[in-house]
């Protein structure tokens, strides 16, 4: 398909627009403006959107725009900016992109230098952490862990030596196996759970893993509704990390140079961090040949 280029002043605008992820005065004024004036709206799932324009007194021609027909509909959109039609990219609830449709379209639309424009506001992801109490000054959002149990597994492995918290969303029929599973490999890490965020149960539990599954065991209501997951990162002081060569070099040499598991232990822990109770278990084990 050819293009006409024209000047990007004569082009549509493609606006990004958050939505509420659960209470409508969410919704900021220069998204509703937005909304109103454009040519047509992209929505993940055009009832759904349909709803919150009903409620805004808002009529506007709507188009799917789902995962599964994002290409299809790029030429389309695409048509519709070069006709100097603007359009709004909305997905059901929070920002669109954010584990939602939209990456495809946007990606596509600003190789060929189309003006996109965000019009932000709520995400999940943000309010949880705005409000989780949780370190906040380095984090990675890994979406939503895998569904199978050994890729779940294995994908909490990956993170568990990370530093900085690590943020996952999660559905409320997953949310026992996912905890049971971080019981498991994080042990007695602190995780946050944001519940049903900016909704009337909006609900922030902290605690180990195993705390978590025993509050929700004890009720169920907790179990519903839509969930964030914030776990802390792992102590920097942790001795477990990529120095763990040198680590046993440093013992050994210790051992080695006559100083006893004592002040061994009291060395290392000054050098690498952690506790001196572990470096005592690991010196006495070197010790003792095992
Ligand atoms: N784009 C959205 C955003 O910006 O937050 C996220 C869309 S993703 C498909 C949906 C997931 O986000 C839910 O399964 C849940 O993990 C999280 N989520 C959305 N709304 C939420 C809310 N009100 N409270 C807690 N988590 C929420």
């Amino acid at each position: 398909m050819t293009h006409v280029k024209l000047n990007a002043a004569s082009q549509g605008t493609l606006y990004v627009v958050a939505t509420p992820i659960g209470n409508l005065e969410d919704l900021s004024a220069r998204a509703v403006k937005v909304l109103g004036s454009v040519s047509v709206i992209a929505a993940e799932d055009t009832r759904h959107t349909g709803r919150l324009l009903a409620h805004l007194g808002i009529n506007v021609t709507m188009l799917s725009l789902h995962d599964h027909n994002e290409k299809q509909r790029l030429e389309q959109l695409d048509a519709y900016l070069l006709a100097g039609q603007s359009i709004a990219l909305v997905s059901d609830a929070g920002t669109p992109l954010i584990s939602d449709p939209g990456f495809t379209v946007v990606h596509e639309l600003r190789e060929r230098g189309r003006t996109i424009v965000p019009v932000p506001g709520a995400s999940a992801l943000i309010a949880a952490l705005s409000a989780g109490g949780v370190p906040t000054d380095r984090f990675t959002f890994g979406g939503f862990l895998p569904a199978k149990p050994t890729a779940r597994r294995q994908a909490l492995e990956t993170i568990k030596l990370r530093e900085e918290t690590q943020v996952f969303y999660e559905s409320p029929h997953r949310i026992m196996h996912t905890l049971s599973a971080m019981a498991e490999v994080l042990d007695q890490r602190r995780v946050v759970i944001a519940r049903e965020l900016t909704k009337t149960f909006e609900t922030f539990l902290s605690g180990s893993p195993g705390e978590l599954l025993s509050a929700i065991q004890s009720d169920p209501n907790q179990a519903r509704g839509e969930f964030v997951i914030m776990i802390e990162g792992a102590e920097a002081s942790e001795p477990q990390t990529a120095l763990a060569f040198s680590e046993e070099m440093l013992l050994e040499a210790l051992l080695a140079e006559g100083v006893g598991v004592k002040q061994g232990a009291a060395v290392a822990a000054r050098l690498l961090g952690g506790r001196k109770q572990n470096w005592y278990t690991k010196l006495q084990a070197i010790k003792s040949g095992d």
